[in-house]
C-alpha cells in the first residue's frame, strides 16, 4: 500500500515576518525533498479547507473568532512576541486541520497505508484559549478528536517528537481518556511544560524530557519505554506530530538528533502501529528550522512511511 503526501498551496500563504524561523521556505524545501524520484510512488492529495465545525472539537468559539478577528489586511499581526498572523493565515491554518483530517480519513478508509502532512502553520502549542509558539489551532488534537467522534475509535495515540513540547496538545487532551499523548522535548526549552510529573486526568500522558545536548543514547531507550506502554494501551489509530528541530544542526534547540534517529524512531512508530492497528499511522510536520536538516530528516521519515506501507496488504482490516 502507499503512503499519501498531503499538502496545498496555502502552506506558502501564511507569510512570516521577515527574519522569522517558522517560514515559507520550509515548506519549499519539503516539496522540493520530496520531488525526488525516489519519493515518485507517494500517493499525493491538496489538503482541503476544514470547516470551522472541526476547530470545535477541540477550541472554544471565542478563540477561533479572536484568531480570525486579528487577521490584518495587510502585513503582520501579533498574536503574541512568537506568533503572528498574516491575511491568509486563517485560510492556511484550516487548510492544515483538513489536511491531517484528510490523512486520518484516508489512512482509515484504508485507500492509503500511511500519511505525511506537510502544512503550516504548526499547531502542538495552540492552547483551547490560546494561539502560541507559532501555532493556532492545535491540529493534531483536533485530528484525534475527529477520529474518536466521527471516526468512532476507541483509542487513538499521539506522539509529538518536535524539541519542544507539546503543550497545546496536552492541554486540548488533558482530559480525554480515549487518548495517549506521548511527547518527546528538551528540558528546560521553551515553552516550560512537559515535567514527567505531568500525566494527564487519567494517567494517560507521558512526558519524556531530555537533556540539552543529548542525542541518540537519551531518546531511543526513552521512547523504547514510551512505545512499550503504548503497546498496552493498544491505539486503533497513531498521529504524530513529527517536527524535527531536535535536529543537531537545528538553530532553536540543543539536541544532536541525526537522519538516523529519525529513521529509527519512525521505524519503532511503525512497528507500534504494525502490532496495534494495521500500521496505521498518520504524521504531521510541526517544527524543524534548518532548512537543509529539515529536508534530510523529512525525507528519511516518509522514506520509512513507504518503506513500512510497501509491506503492507491493501484493505486488511483490524
Ligand atoms: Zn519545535
Amino acid at each position: 500500500m502507499t503512503t499519501a503526501f498531503i499538502t496545498q498551496a496555502s502552506a506558502m500563504e501564511h507569510l512570516a515576518p521577515p527574519g522569522h524561523a517558522e517560514r515559507e521556505a520550509r515548506i519549499e524545501a519539503i516539496w522540493s525533498a520530496l520531488g525526488a524520484p525516489a519519493f515518485a510512488a507517494l500517493a499525493r492529495h491538496p489538503a482541503p479547507r476544514a470547516d470551522a465545525a472541526e476547530v470545535l472539537r477541540c477550541h472554544p468559539a471565542r478563540h477561533l473568532d479572536a484568531v480570525g478577528a486579528a487577521i490584518p489586511e495587510a502585513g503582520w499581526a501579533m498574536l503574541d512576541p512568537d506568533t503572528f498572523v498574516s491575511p491568509r493565515s486563517l485560510d492556511a491554518a484550516l487548510h492544515a486541520i483538513g489536511g491531517v483530517n484528510l490523512g486520518v480519513d484516508l489512512v482509515l478508509a484504508g485507500q492509503v497505508a500511511n500519511a505525511f502532512v506537510a502544512m503550516r502553520p504548526p499547531g502542538h502549542h495552540a492552547e483551547a484559549d490560546r494561539a502560541m509558539g507559532f501555532c493556532l489551532f492545535g491540529t493534531v488534537a483536533i485530528a484525534a478528536r475527529r477520529a474518536l467522534d466521527h471516526h468512532r475509535l476507541a483509542r487513538v495515540a499521539v506522539l509529538d517528537f518536535d524539541v519542544h513540547h507539546g503543550n497545546g496538545t496536552q492541554d486540548l487532551l488533558w482530559d480525554e481518556p480515549r487518548a495517549m499523548f506521548v511527547s518527546s522535548h528538551q528540558m528546560p526549552l521553551y515553552p516550560g511544560s512537559g515535567f514527567p510529573t505531568e500525566t494527564g486526568a487519567h494517567g494517560q500522558i507521558l512526558n519524556l524530557a531530555l537533556p540539552p545536548g543529548s542525542g541518540s543514547a537519551a531518546m531511543r531507550p526513552a521512547w523504547q519505554a514510551a512505545l512499550a506502554q503504548l503497546r498496552r494501551f493498544a491505539p486503533e489509530l497513531v498521529l504524530v506530530s513529527a517536527g524535527f528541530d531536535a535536529h543537531s544542526a537545528d538553530p532553536l534547540a540543543g539536541l544532536t538528533w541525526t537522519e538516523a534517529d529519525y529513521r529509527w524512531l519512525t521505524h519503532a512508530i511503525c512497528d507500534l502501529a504494525d502490532a496495534c492497528c494495521g500500521g496505521r499511522v498518520v504524521s504531521t510536520l510541526e517544527g524543524g528550522y534548518d532548512l537543509t536538516a529539515l529536508a534530510a530528516s523529512v525525507a528519511a521519515h516518509v522514506a520509512v512511511l513507504m518503506e513500512r506501507g510497501d509491506d503492507r496488504i491493501g484493505g486488511d482490516e483490524l
